[in-house]
Parts: structure tokens; sequence; C-alpha cells
């Protein structure tokens, strides 16, 4: 088995990063992990203790209150009062500074638009909207929606569903094609905190790889990109591995 060290490959980034023309970053739950917001899978994964049905399409019409009672605590929660980290503010610093072009986020928590990164496509949707049921009509996300459960809309009363992908629901078209354009375009991708395992959302980053794009790839442990798709893997914490980076790459830039 191999085992990598924190700084193993930093070098190699960093190169590949000066010499790419189009970079586009794919993030998952572990970007957000140390903003205190749980990951699905691994070790304290949600899925250790929910059962992923009350994220199912299916559960949500037959049972909406146990199933915003749920959402409402894996989610709600949790985001309530979670701030961007390192990891995403390095991503915004990058933008900013014409390094990057676009995020692709499967994340729903809203956190890389708080850091300042304007170009994010949130591949599963939002937490941030809720969607009727009924109408259609689509609300901004306020705390006051969910002291009663199930949150119900202001205009025909009927339930509310957040504005992100449930199991067993389809992707947007729209979002699929624009997130597959910009993986289509990237010379380079940059991959954080993601177990490269929910499909189809996991099949981004090989839509660059077969446009010859180079894959660097951030986690704590290997993926299922690990050692098949990624050509440089930078084994750390999302944070760690972002400053580190930054470091070298604004060290002379301000
Ligand atoms: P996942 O939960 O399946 O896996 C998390 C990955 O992040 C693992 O590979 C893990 O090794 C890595 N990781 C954990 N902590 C890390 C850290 N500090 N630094 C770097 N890497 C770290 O996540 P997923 O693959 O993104 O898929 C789960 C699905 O659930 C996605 O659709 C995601 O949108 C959704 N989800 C979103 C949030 C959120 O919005 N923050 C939270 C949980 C799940
Ligand atoms: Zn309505």
């Amino acid at each position: 088995m191999m085992t990598y060290k924190p700084a193993d490959g930093i070098l190699e980034a960093l190169e590949a990063i000066q010499e790419a023309v189009h970079i586009a970053a794919f993030t998952g739950a572990g970007i957000s992990a140390e903003s205190g917001i749980p990951t699905f899978r691994g070790k304290d994964g949600l899925w250790d203790r929910y059962d992923p049905e009350v994220l199912s399409l299916e559960y949500f019409h037959r049972h909406p209150f146990e199933a915003w009672m749920g959402i409402r605590e894996i989610f709600y929660n949790n985001f309530l009062g979670a701030e961007p980290n390192a990891a995403h503010h390095f991503l915004a610093q990058m933008e900013q500074a014409g390094l990057l072009q676009s995020i692709i986020t499967q994340n729903i928590d809203g956190l890389h638009q708080k850091a300042g990164s304007r170009n994010v496509i949130e591949y599963h949707g939002s937490s941030s909207r809720l969607a009727c049921t009924g109408c259609g009509r689509v609300a901004d996300f306020e705390g006051s929606l969910l002291e009663e459960l199930p949150p119900r809309c202001a205009v025909c009363s009927d339930i509310l569903k957040p504005d992100f992908v449930f199991f067993g629901e389809m992707i947007s078209e729209d979002v699929h094609a624009r997130a597959a354009r910009e993986m289509s375009k990237a010379d380079l991708v940059i991959i954080t905190g993601t177990t490269g395992e929910v499909m189809p959302a996991c099949l981004l980053p090989w839509e660059a790889k077969k446009h010859q794009a180079t894959i660097l790839e951030i986690n704590t442990n290997p993926s299922a990109y690990t050692g098949s798709l990624s050509d440089i893997f930078l084994r750390g914490s999302a944070t760690e591995i972002s400053n580190h980076l930054a470091e070298l790459i604004f060290k002379n830039m301000s």
C-alpha cells in the first residue's frame, strides 16, 4: 500500500497551477468538514447516525413531517452559523487573482459563496432556497420557516421542499450541462474533499480527463479517484493543504 506525507506532491501541484490556463475546482463535503459540517460517509459521517432514506423523495412525500425533522437536524442545524474555512477562502482568492475560473460543488451549504467565490455551480442545488411542491414558487430560506414543520408555501399553503437534490431525483439538465462544459474546458481540476462515489456528480472530473486535464486531488484519505484519475494526490486536511498552497502561490503576489 502507498503511504503519503502531507508535503508529498506540493511542488508538483504548484507547478501544475502555475502552468494551467483554465482551472476548475470540484468540491465535496470534506471541504466543509473543518467548518463543523459533518460529511455523509467516512469516520463520524452522518450515515453512521441516520438512515439515508430521510433524503429520498418517496419518503419525503409520504412522511413530510418526519423527513423535515431529519433534514432540519442533519442540514439546517449544522449549516446555520457555519463559516467558510481556509480551503473555501483559498479557492475564492484563486478566483480573484484570475487563477481559477469556476467551482463545481456537490455541497449545498453555500460556503463557497460566503467565502466570496462568484462562479459557483451548485450541482446538487442549495439549502438556501425552499421550493413549493404545489405551485413551484421558490422562497429564500429563513429560520422562521422551520419553526413549525413541515414549512408551507406563503401562496398556496402546500409543503416546501429544500431546493436541493434528493435521492431518486434528477439533476437539472441545465446545471449538468454547465458543469460538464466547465469540466471540458479545464486543463487542471482541483478536487477537494470528495469520495468520488456519488453518481452522477462523480463522473464530472472524468469528463475533464477525457480532454487531457491534469487532476490534482486534496483529501485526508484516498478516494475513488486516487490512483486512478488523480495525477497528483495531496494527502491532508483541506485547510492545511490550502494554506500551504496559498503561501506558495501568493507569497510573491501581494
Ligand atoms: P462524502 O461525505 O461522501 O465524503 C467526504 C470526503 O471528504 C471523504 O473522501 C473524506 O475523506 C474527505 N474529507 C473529510 N474531511 C476532510 C478534510 N478535513 N479535508 C479534506 N478531505 C476531507 O462527501 P461527498 O463525496 O461530497 O458526497 C456526499 C454527498 O452529500 C454530496 O452530494 C454532498 O453534496 C452531500 N453533502 C453535503 C454537505 C455540505 O453541503 N457541506 C455535507 C454532507 C453531505
Ligand atoms: Zn405554493
